[in-house]
């Protein structure tokens, strides 16, 4: 079986590595048009800020990992064109401009997704950056050095860290956002509210509710807004990725944005080609429907799963709530499924509450505040979302509750389900209890 893998950092990998075991015998070729392979962007805020000793470290796997596997691992190949009739691939060596065309029994589309460029006069501007890669990681390294004033162009999560990161250098950071909230997407008004308090204590300047309509200057850029002009060295656009799936235009079922539908199996609407990651569309199980949600987390797990059903369909794919987080300023800040903005936005029936509460007893030495919300159907109290945030570790309470919506557990649920209890870590209800008790106190009381 020959199989042709586009395109190799985290679905390519995973699924190099599980077809591989999984059929030792496949004659697995891998075209990157990168120099490298299996690169954590997560890691690239924490990379300017100062906190990653040795950047090698940002990558789990490299080709020779993968040759000695088994696979061929073409690096500095871009992958032209694809024949699906034909079952081919055209591929340019990007070191000798060769162009070959080779076939394919099983093809892998793992070709992700790029930054979005919006349609902005100026956005080619030299001092216009991007923030995806590697590469990437490294130009805005060496750039900060000597620009000291930094804007960031939207305030999702990529915006919301690198201007944490820059503040924390000394720059004059100016964070823009046409929404009139940060983070907006993923986290609702109480949460946005301290996020918001928190840049502005540590010097960021927020200009929220503003559209960039240019860029414009050589050494200095101005940035022009609907509310005004913005005098800066350099601007980092972060307003979104689109996925990178323009091989197959036509050729396989798409979203209108162009991601890749598959089945539950990974798999196209042609047969013989699979897609995983940033370049396809995910199942969304809080609503139900497909969405396109670029995370590494569902990279990763595609990727596998690739792998286990590339000859016939073995493992079906669990869906995802979103689930992510990131810590700013000290605060951990994590949310899983919907919150309640995206269930008006989406037309999903929905409550919310909102509680704080200390996460352990106050006759410990310390304790901390959580921040917590709890989005839920109000007919059936099933849990749709939740958030959490607290200079306490709360991270891996947002993957309990993203166990609870994929399980479809609801707000009794959470509110009695055995949670360990110990001084320590928590009260004799743990706070994802009280926050479940806090749900049914308001469900109750309609
Ligand atoms: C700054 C930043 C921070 C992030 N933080 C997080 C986080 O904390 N948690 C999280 O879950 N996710 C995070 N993400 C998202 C995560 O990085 C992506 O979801 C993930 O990289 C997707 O992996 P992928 O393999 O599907 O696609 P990509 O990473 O986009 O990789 C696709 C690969 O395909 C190659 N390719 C494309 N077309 C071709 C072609 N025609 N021929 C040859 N090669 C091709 C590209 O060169 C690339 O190497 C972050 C992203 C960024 C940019």
């Amino acid at each position: 079986m020959k199989v042709i893998v586009i395109g190799c950092t985290h679905a390519g990998t995973f699924a190099v590595k599980q077809i591989l075991k999984e059929h030792p015998d496949a004659q697995v070729t891998v075209y990157e048009r990168n120099d490298n392979i299996s690169f954590l962007s997560c890691g690239i805020a924490l990379f300017l800020d100062g906190k990653v000793a040795d950047p090698q470290g940002l990558f789990y796997s490299n080709p020779k990992e993968l040759k000695d596997l088994g696979a061929d691992v073409e690096m500095l190949h871009d992958v032209k064109s694809v024949d699906v009739d034909a079952k081919t691939v055209e591929v340019e060596d990007l070191e000798n401009k060769a162009v070959t065309t080779e076939s394919y029994d099983k093809l892998v589309m793992t070709t992700g997704s790029r930054p979005v460029l919006p349609p902005i006069d100026g956005v080619d501007n030299k001092n216009v950056y991007l923030c995806k890669n590697w590469h990437d990681a490294q130009v805005l390294f060496e750039k900060a050095k000597d620009n000291k004033r930094i804007t960031i162009v939207g305030g999702g999560y990529i915006g919301a860290e690198l201007a944490e990161a820059y503040s924390n250098h000394g720059h004059d950071v100016t964070l823009v956002d046409t929404n009139d909230r940060v983070m907006s997407k993923y986290f609702d008004k109480k949460f946005t509210d301290k996020i918001e308090a928190s840049y502005k204590e540590h010097g960021v300047n927020l200009l929220l509710d503003q559209r960039v309509s240019k860029f414009a200057g050589d050494d200095e850029l101005t940035i022009t807004t609907d509310k005004g002009e913005i005098k800066t060295d350099m601007a980092i656009l972060c307003v979104g990725f689109r996925p990178n799936t323009e091989l197959l235009k036509g050729k396989v079922d798409m979203l209108p944005n162009g991601a890749i539908k598959t089945n539950d199996y990974m798999q196209t609407s042609n047969p013989d080609i699979f897609g995983a990651g940033d370049s396809v569309a995910v199942h969304y199980n809080p609503t139900g429907k497909d969405a396109y949600i670029p995370l590494a987390t569902n990279a990763v797990r595609q990727g596998i799963l690739v792998g286990k059903n590339l000859v016939e369909p073995t493992v079906k794919y669990m869906g995802t709530q979103s689930s992510s987080g990131l810590e700013l300023y000290g605060n951990a800040i994590v949310s899983t499924g919907l919150t309640m903005a995206n269930a008006e936005q989406q037309g999903v029936k929905a409550r919310e509450v909102v509680i704080e509460d200390n996460y352990r007893p106050e006759f410990m030495p310390t304790t901390t505040p959580v921040l917590m919300s709890l989005v839920y159907d109000p007919d059936t109290r099933r849990i749709l979302g939740g958030a959490l945030m607290s200079k306490y570790d709360i991270s891996q309470s947002a993957n309990t509750l993203s166990v609870c919506i994929q399980n479809n557990n609801t707000i009794d649920d959470l509110a009695m389900v055995d949670m360990l209890f110990q001084p320590n870590f928590d009260r004799p209800f743990n706070y994802l209890n009280i926050l479940g008790q806090a749900a049914q106190a308001q469900a109750d009381n309609q």
